[in-house]
């Protein structure tokens, strides 16, 4: 298998699906299933290609109501290309006797390709090998090269190249009640003989696509002037060629294709540009040169190599740590940075949660703020432009500020479905989940987490804290004084634990006084009155007239900076919301006898008409967020300036409370555990840390990673490897290191960007050693163990570890 690929060996119907989402090939601006050219969506193989934020919306008459959804569009399918023997059906392997099949995602190339030979009932054997790439270097493009070699036969072979714009959205079986049918053809045509392109376009955003294939044959390296037919039906384009192959020989098809939207920036139209991209580009061996070197490029910034104590299982740990970094590039790459589109949570490799963006960016950006921050501004831009959305929202609610919304798609509506099903009951149940204010929070933080890392000052001035000043004016407006506790509060939210919407019994979804939303509400209020005074002060005043924010609104947020409430219970837990104290106890050994897996006890319990509501668990980490995104020292300021005690056993009297009531129904929660456990408990961290790692690999949430990867996942657990175990925290001016390995771990190497300087990091033989190898900037300050140093470029500092 090695640290660069991912292997399959044989045909596995059940696991298609997963190996599907798991081999998808993207670059940032779209991105396509690994699903065998020779597919349909059949119940075992869902070809799917998708369009980073090409969304549409459509109602459906739901549970007795419309329901409307936007959807991440399933574009038409570009990869059928199939061949037919003389005398027999279309190939599809499966139907036939499977004498080999190999798949392989060769991730430092970038490239997915299968070998297969079958044997038909005939007897004939042949050998099919399939390369395929989704250009890293030039957005709009991709190719695959088909060889057939017949083996032990000769004849006429058929070979069909098709563009089919027929596609439904039918990729998750949950939204199956829901209208899929987004495309309507526009328009379908020849040109150069070996082009053939199809136009469509979306029903309700009017977004136009263009696809347009190039197919050529060869037969043993020469080319065949052979004069295709053309297939044509609505939304449908194909082309069949007929080659005469003799015995032994191999015939190698190319396709490739190119992919223009009415949304590309520098076009005319997006029909002439996909035909004038497809006639121009070069063979298939030139566009893999370039993709390879785009791949390797990429490679030489974002990876992270290290030693482990086990080769055998340091080598599959690499594999994965490799898929996953794979992953996060394929949605989000330099080619984002030309779009206005977000980081989805699963990715652009499926139709899971509708391709919306969440809060999970907040896992996402500190592991590209360390590596290209520009994509991080450029994700931070999605945000921006959706700033008047979130202030109309705010105020239609009866808040001031900007309230982002807990999922979002094109306009920064709210998108959140207002009904979900659960699959287990087979019944639809109203979905509060759009009550996670807690997001506005996480775009604060993630705002005020790249100005740490890049001091981009520009865009903090000009975008920045315009958004920043807006969410604590929300959070300010949210909040209420509580005249008998004598301390604000935020009533009637919910925090990132799912699992909790409502009190039991109540006739009202919302919680009050979440505690990870307070604290962090207390957080951007701070922050946003020294962002203020971070700003040039001809700007600040701008801002300060524009927004009308007065005196009176500041010295309210530095007021609630004080008095917000926090509440405890057990002598030292923070509570995750009010009244949790009261929840019973959940009987954890009994379910865990009854059922094989628990990790998403909410639709266990609602299908036994009983709801988590009524117990003390937790579907992810809700309160432990806090250790995960603030250091020690940082929560002990918080809790200060609240008038809260903060002792030393609080972090690890929370961690095992919270640990022991959650049953990690997010693919995020094992992450943050891991991470809020790397310093106190190393075995078990490690443990976790291995266990987030199996999360899509493995697909531990049995049957979620086939409908689209969990992106904060996998970019969390590489964040967790080089800023977890490296300890790395950007405060004030200074670059803080705290390493600690997990034992399991000899040695890691990585480079990371800070500031406009690339710094080099190592862990080798009990010593953390930072070089920064360029600093054109002037020096770099970095910090250990209280102690801050300067670095020239050029130059190299060592830290004893023990
Ligand atoms: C989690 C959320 C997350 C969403 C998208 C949900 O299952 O509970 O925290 O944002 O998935 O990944």
């Amino acid at each position: 298998m090695g640290q660069w690929s991912l292997v399959y060996e044989g045909f596995d119907p059940e696991q298609e699906g997963l190996r599907e989402a798991l081999c998808t090939l993207g670059n940032g601006y779209f991105a396509t299933r690994g699903a065998a050219a020779e597919s349909e969506a059949d119940g075992v193989h869902y070809p799917g290609t998708y369009l980073a934020g090409g969304y549409n919306r459509l109602a459906t008459q739901m549970a007795g109501r419309v329901v409307e959804n936007e959807d991440l569009v399933n574009l038409p399918n570009w990869l059928p290309l199939t061949f037919r023997l003389p005398g027999g059906p279309w190939i599809r392997p499966e139907q036939m006797e499977i004498l080999s099949h190999v798949q392989r995602l060769d991730l430092k190339e970038g490239m997915l390709c299968r070998t297969v030979r079958f044997k038909d009932k005939q007897g004939r054997r042949s050998r099919l090998e399939e390369r395929r790439l989704v250009h890293m270097g030039n957005p709009h493009l991709a190719a695959v090269q088909t060889a057939l070699v017949a083996e032990n036969w000769s004849g006429d072979v058929q070979v069909h190249s098709s563009i089919d714009g027929r596609v439904t959205n039918s990729g998750v079986p949950r939204y199956q009640k829901l209208n899929g049918r987004h495309l309507e053809p526009l328009d379908a045509g020849q040109a150069d003989r070996d082009i053939i392109w199809l136009k469509v376009r979306t029903n309700q955003s009017e977004l136009r696509v263009c696809q347009a294939a190039r197919t050529r044959l060869w037969i043993d390296g020469k080319p065949c002037a052979v004069v295709p037919s053309l297939r044509q039906e609505s939304g449908y384009i194909g082309q069949q060629f007929v080659v005469n192959l003799p015995r032994g020989s191999e015939l190698v098809v190319d396709k490739t294709v190119s992919l223009f939207t009415s949304r590309d920036k520098a076009i005319s139209e997006c029909g002439l540009e996909a035909r004038k991209a497809a006639a121009r580009c070069g063979p298939f061996a030139s566009l893999r040169e370039t993709h390879t070197l785009a791949w390797k490029n990429l490679w030489r910034r974002f990876d992270v190599e290290f030693d482990h104590t086990d080769p055998g299982e340091g080598e599959r740990t690499a594999m994965i740590l490799h898929l996953y970094m794979f992953h996060v590039l394929q949605s989000t790459s330099m080619h984002t940075m030309d779009q206005d589109v977000g980081v989805p949570s699963r990715g652009w490799h499926g139709e899971a949660y509708r391709g919306h963006i969440f809060w999970d960016e907040l896992f996402i950006f500190p592991l590209l703020n360390l590596r290209v921050p520009e994509i991080t501004r450029s994700l931070l831009m999605y945000r921006y432009r959706r700033l008047d959305s979130a202030r109309s929202a705010a105020e239609k609610a009866g808040y001031r500020g900007a309230m982002y919304p807990w999922q979002s798609g094109s306009n920064g509506r709210e998108e959140t479905q207002q009904v979900h099903l659960n699959p287990k009951s087979g019944r639809w149940i109203p979905d509060n989940s759009h009550l996670q204010r807690h997001v506005n929070a996480a775009i604060a933080y993630n705002i005020h987490q790249y100005h740490q890392v890049t001091k981009d000052t520009e865009f903090l001035s000009f975008y920045g804290a315009e958004m920043f000043l807006e969410i604590a004016r929300f959070w300010s407006s949210i909040t209420t004084y509580n005249d008998q506790a004598r301390r604000y509060e935020i009533l009637g939210v919910m925090g990132p634990d799912e699992y909790h919407d409502a009190y039991p019994q109540a006739q009202k979804a919302g919680l009050d006084n979440n505690a990870y939303t307070n604290i962090m509400a207390v957080w951007v209020l701070s922050r946003a009155l020294e962002i203020l005074d971070l700003l040039p002060q001809d700007r600040r005043q701008e801002l300060c007239e524009t927004m009308g924010l007065t005196e009176e609104e500041r010295d309210r947020w530095q007021d609630i900076s004080g008095k917000m409430r926090v509440v405890f219970h057990d002598d030292g837990i923070i509570s995750q919301f009010e009244g949790y104290e009261h929840l019973e106890e959940f009987d954890w050994k009994g379910y865990r006898e009854r059922y094989e897996d628990i990790q998403r006890l909410d639709r266990i319990l609602e299908s036994e008409d009983d709801t988590p509501n009524r117990y003390k668990v937790s579907k992810q980490a809700d309160v432990l967020m806090l250790f995960y995104l603030f250091s020690s020292e940082q929560l002990q300021e918080l809790f200060t300036q609240l008038g809260y005690p903060f002792e030393r056993e609080t972090i690890p009297k929370n961690i095992q409370y919270y640990l022991e009531r959650s049953s990690h129904g997010s693919t995020l929660s094992r992450v943050v555990h891991s991470w809020v456990l790397a310093r106190s408990d190393r075995a078990r961290s490690w443990r976790l840390f291995k266990e987030a790692l199996e999360s899509d690999v493995a697909d531990i949430q049995g049957g979620t990673t086939p409908e689209g990867i969990h992106l904060g996942a996998m970019a969390g657990v590489l964040d967790l490897l080089k800023r977890g175990y490296l300890g790395i925290e950007p405060r004030g001016d200074v670059l803080w290191f705290n390493p600690a390995l997990p034992e399991e771990m000899a040695g890691l190497r990585a480079q990371i960007r800070y500031r406009s300087h690339t710094l080099d990091l190592e862990i080798k033989e009990g010593a953390l050693q930072v070089c920064a190898c360029r600093s054109a900037q002037g020096p770099v300050s970095i910090g250990f163990k209280g102690q801050v140093f300067t670095l020239e470029q050029g130059e190299t500092q060592r830290f004893s570890l023990s």
